[in-house]
């Protein structure tokens, strides 16, 4: 079926109270997927939404619920309602949504979230709950204690779901389908359909109606991206960026984004030393001290975050103006979803993403599920010799050589699974560090020509203009 244009909320079949929620908002036009999934929402059809964030997936989903849920009462420990989210920080702006858009209702919504107290959200559960939003582990946590039944679940959403592969929440989705009514109706949401995703809408949904809404290559349309050379070394990378975050043109705010915990933090507590306002996100933080960078970045009090892919997903956060991939994201996927993080809601963006030689492999496959060639600032080159030793504070005992270490190969992954076996936000303890499956580093004089011999100090002709100014640092100090 043809979706139809919606042209306003009004026509979409929202109650009374929902669409003046809407109105206060602000907001006048649905989106393509609030326009499709909606109607279908509220005539009880399950729905299968290949939409990423930024789509305003979450307002599709949520806006037919409340209204779905102005008939009927919660009753104790039998939620009507469960939506799962791979991070606790995307279940926390689910609940701002429901808040938002349930201002004229008085919903009860609880948020079942790992690093915050078990009694009170027992106590919330207790009083019974129309929504409850939830991390899988912790979830299952509660039902396993005998504090939650799942048997009064009307309509389950599943979010994120290809992010929940990533994060090893599989198995636990399926458990938790299994405890919900099989009448019940389900909405489940994801920016790819890896063969995985696919079994399980094949299991777990009835009949859906799929909804598809830009591809992500399409929505990088609004973002300048560039690709910055630089080695691989760690130290010269941070050298790289500091020198972009200075001279890159008005930067408003950035996320700054790393492949692996322990990076965010080494890159984090760079940035502070050389006198960057930053602040970092990543999954081994307790909820406290992520909630609370989160917080000062939205309210603009910080003006740089460093985050992990995982913590950083889906984040709604208005008004980046520049992402910067510190390192390339090993999955094309992740290239999407962090630019993404910039030139939301129509508004443009910048990108640049830090290429080592090594990283070429993954800038391919980055260019080729968008679609198109990313420019390099300056030349391409397999390796950049930075212009004045005086410039990077050596005194650090990096751990790493730029080589990557603590590969795992893969060990222990599900066949089948997508590449990655990333940070687990949920239970931070054991949180394994996304190492796996990190491509063989490559030999930097492996193909594309023309290139400055490798190891010899590129043609400095062909650095960036921004590369060459002398940058002002302290005085050394022990870690750059
Ligand atoms: P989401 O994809 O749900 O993360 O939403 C992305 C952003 O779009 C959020 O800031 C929403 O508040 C915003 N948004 C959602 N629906 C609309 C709409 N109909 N018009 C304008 N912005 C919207």
């Amino acid at each position: 079926m043809e979706p139809k244009n919606y042209m306003n909320f009004s026509e979409l079949g929202l109650s009374q109270k929902v669409l003046s929620a809407v109105e206060a908002s602000g907001y006048t036009t649905p989106t393509p997927i609030q326009a499709q999934a909606i109607p279908h929402v509220l005539n009880r059809r399950d729905v299968l939404g290949i939409a990423q964030t930024g789509t305003g997936k979450t307002a599709a989903f949520t806006l037919p619920m409340i209204t779905m849920l102005e008939q009927g009462r919660a009753r104790a420990r039998m939620p009507r309602t469960l939506i799962l989210e791979p991070t606790r920080e995307l279940a926390a702006q689910v609940e701002e949504s429901f808040i938002k858009y349930g201002k004229n209702h008085k919903l009860s919504i609880a948020l079942l979230i790992g690093g915050v107290s078990f009694d009170d959200q027992d106590n919330k559960l207790m009083r019974g709950v129309d929504v409850l939003i939830a991390t899988p582990g912790r979830l299952l946590d509660h039902h396993e204690r005998g504090r939650l039944l799942l048997t009064g679940v009307e309509l389950l959403v599943i979010d994120e779901a290809d992010r929940m592969l990533d994060m090893g929440f599989i198995p636990d989705i399926e458990r938790i389908c299994k405890l919900v009514p099989f009448t019940r109706q389900t909405l489940f949401f994801s920016a790819t359909m890896p063969p995985e995703i696919q079994r399980l809408t094949e299991t777990f949904l009835s009949n859906p109606v799929q909804i598809e809404v830009s591809r992500p290559a399409s929505t990088v349309n609004n973002i300048v991206q560039k690709l910055v050379a630089t080695s691989s070394k760690d130290f010269e990378k941070r050298e790289v960026l500091r020198k972009l975050l200075t001279d890159a043109g008005a930067i408003r705010n950035a996320i700054i984004f790393c492949n692996r915990k322990r990076d965010v933090a080494l890159l984090h507590k760079s940035l502070v030393k050389h006198g960057f306002n930053a602040a970092a996100l990543h999954g081994d933080m307790d909820q406290h001290a992520r909630t609370a960078a989160l917080e000062a970045f939205r309210k603009g009090e910080t003006t740089f975050l460093v985050a992990s892919d995982v913590a950083a997903r889906g984040l709604d956060i208005p008004e980046v103006s520049h992402v910067f991939n510190f390192d390339a994201p090993y999955h094309a996927e992740d290239y999407v979803h962090r630019i993404g993080r910039t030139g939301r809601a129509g508004r443009t963006g910048e990108a640049f993403t830090l290429v080592a030689p090594m990283d070429k492999k993954s800038i391919d496959a980055i260019e080729k599920l968008i679609g198109q060639s990313i420019e390099w600032l300056g030349a391409e080159q397999s390796s950049v010799e930075l212009p004045s030793s005086n410039t990077e504070v050596t005194g650090a005992r990096e751990p790493r050589d730029g080589k990557r270490r603590g590969r795992r190969g893969g060990k222990g992954r599900k066949p089948g699974n997508r590449a990655s076996a990333p940070e687990r936000t949920e239970t931070s303890a054991s949180a394994p560090e996304r190492t796996e499956n990190v491509p063989p580093v490559r030999n930097a004089e492996q193909k594309t020509a023309p290139r400055p011999q490798s190891g010899v100090s590129s043609d400095a002709s062909q650095l960036p203009a921004f590369l060459h100014r002398p940058v002002n640092l302290k005085p050394r100090e022990p870690v750059s």
